[in-house]
């Protein structure tokens, strides 16, 4: 068996451990004689599946008892609208745009009600997170939206907004449990499960209790009313229960790797190196302002798109596989979540220091 190291932002690189464990329990699930796959949602083995990765979930990130978790399909993007259904009760809110996601947030938001973009960092190709120490928040708003992490352009908000006192949402798609985060600073925080926790078709949603309204957008689908899940603790209709199942599976060893303290340690380790490499790189430069880059997601390029090509068709040939960057940043990213271990990360700038060499 050939592994290669796997630099996609999305789906994503898994855990080995996780995808042996699913392997082995793939035709026998702990002696039910079928895989989780082929189970009722109903089942008294799925329901221990569900609840023991929700009490992991809670452990792992401290979610106050006032929050709830909740495991839901349609993908980050279906909760661009979902947000403003459940949220806007005076029909308003402000985004901040620090990239596509936002963007797209943010436009689907307007089909709910008045939106205000109240700060950007379109001006720079989304280089950098802009200053949100003193925003001009709408008194109505109803939340403050970002995307805390973003993924094509590689930028992070180290600092939350300031929301003078409105209640802040969240997308962490590609965030999510890669450092400690204080679940009491937001209403909502949620995220597609397909960049660092487990395979495509899976959303996590965690809301604080008293944003679960009854009175949503008028017309707003029963699946996508915040109430119906809650009420059914996920399960109103067919989860996507496999996803549920491997998001489980990496609670558990994110666990046992220390918890998000450790992951935090972990992940800062393996950004340097690649970081370090780049600031001190004749041929390639990072794209993204030093103070907010991401751990996760590290655009670079090289200045010349023949180059960066060529790059990309090599490190695949050397097992590097999915550098090629976005297509409106261009160049390369190197995604580096949770699951990829520090060995890649070195493979990765080997393969750098060489490409350099020869190509300068
Ligand atoms: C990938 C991504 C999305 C879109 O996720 P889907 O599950 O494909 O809808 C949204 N936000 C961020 C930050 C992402 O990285």
């Amino acid at each position: 068996m050939s592994r290669v190291y796997n630099f996609s932002a999305g789906p994503a690189v898994l855990p080995e451990e996780v995808l042996q464990a699913a392997a082995d329990e793939m035709m026998d699930y702990k002696g039910t004689g079928m895989s989780v796959m082929e189970m009722s949602h109903r089942s008294k083995p799925f329901e221990e599946i569900i609840t023991e990765a929700e009490a992991d979930l809670r452990d792992l990130m401290e979610i106050p008892d006032n929050y709830k978790v909740l495991f839901l399909q349609g993908g980050a993007s279906q909760q661009f609208a979902a947000i403003p259904m459940n949220l806007m009760k005076n029909g308003v809110a402000d985004y901040i745009i620090t990239g596509q996601w936002a963007k797209k947030a943010a436009q689907e938001a307007e089909k709910y009600g008045k939106v205000n973009r109240i700060a950007s960092s379109e001006d720079k190709v989304f280089s950098y997170i802009p200053d949100c120490s003193d925003l001009p928040i709408d008194d109505n708003a109803d939340y403050v939206y970002i995307c805390e992490n973003n993924t094509i352009y590689g930028t992070k908000y180290k600092e939350l907004p300031n929301t003078k006192g409105k209640i802040l949402v969240a997308d962490v798609s590609s965030c999510f449990l890669s450092e400690p985060v204080d679940v009491t600073k937001y209403g909502v925080i949620y995220g597609g499960v397909q960049k660092n926790i487990g395979p495509a078709g899976t959303v996590i949603v965690i809301i604080r209790e008293d944003l679960i309204r009854d009175d949503v957008f008028p017309g707003t689908p029963t699946m996508l009313k915040y109430k119906t899940q809650a009420d059914a603790k996920s399960l109103y209709n067919t989860p996507p229960a496999y996803g549920i199942y491997i998001c489980g599976k990496v609670f558990k060893w994110l666990k046992k790797m220390g918890g998000l303290e450790a992951m935090k340690e972990r992940n800062e380790k393996k950004a340097k190196l690649l970081y370090d490499f780049l600031d001190q790189s004749q041929l390639f430069k990072g794209t993204v302002v030093k103070e907010d880059r991401s751990l996760m997601n590290v655009p670079f390029v090289t200045g010349n798109e023949e180059l960066d090509a060529k790059f990309v068709k090599e490190a695949k040939a050397a097992g590097l596989e999915n550098l090629k960057g976005h297509r409106t940043v261009g160049g390369m990213r190197a995604s580096i979540y949770n699951a990829m271990p520090y060995e890649g990360v070195e493979a990765l700038v080997a393969f750098m220091k060489k490409f350099e060499e020869e190509n300068l």
